[in-house]
């Protein structure tokens, strides 16, 4: 077993990282963690007038990249917290560039789990892999599913680009 970071200590170190920034994240927020294997890294859910931030079990483990994998995921869902941020676009898109510029995190629409921030030895290799043409995503895939067969026929979920099998 390799060490385990603590979700509430980073998470409460990005919040004030928010603070210093004078950001408004909502007071009501739950972290969980997501232990399901999952490409999607982070997840904010909105539940009446509270969050729910869930975030993959994979960015605990200390072999990942602290701040562009973990803080980075953090720091995305807690701003879709901020009033009018649900969306990727807009006040969401504004604020993200403002954590940027000051921290020099890389918040983006979608946080890629690549290489750089989940090292080769943690993953079990995929059997098949379906790439973005435009910027450059990867899905892995260890079943085949209609993706797999007609890439061509679906188009990447963070910018719309077209999909091409590699593997
Ligand atoms: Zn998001
Ligand atoms: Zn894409």
């Amino acid at each position: 077993m390799f060490a385990m970071r603590d979700l509430e200590q980073y998470a409460a170190e990005c919040m004030k990282e928010l603070d210093r920034l004078n950001i408004r994240y909502s007071k009501s927020i739950s972290f969980v963690i997501n232990t399901r294997a999952v490409t999607r890294l982070g997840l904010c859910k909105k539940l009446g007038s509270s969050y729910v931030i869930e975030i993959s079990e994979l960015l605990l483990d200390e072999r990942t990249d602290l701040k562009r994998g973990l803080k980075t995921t953090v720091i995305h869902e807690l701003l879709h917290t901020c009033r009018g941020c649900m969306k990727h676009t807009g006040k969401w898109a504004e604020l993200a560039a403002k954590v940027n510029a000051a921290y020099g995190y890389n918040v983006t629409r979608v946080t890629r789990s690549d290489e750089s921030i989940i090292p080769e030895e943690m993953r079990k290799p995929p059997r098949y892999i379906i790439r973005c043409s435009k910027c450059g995503a990867e899905i892995f895939r260890q079943k085949r599913s209609p993706a797999v067969t007609n890439p061509e026929k679906y188009r990447c979920s963070g910018c719309g680009g077209q999909l091409i099998r590699i593997k």
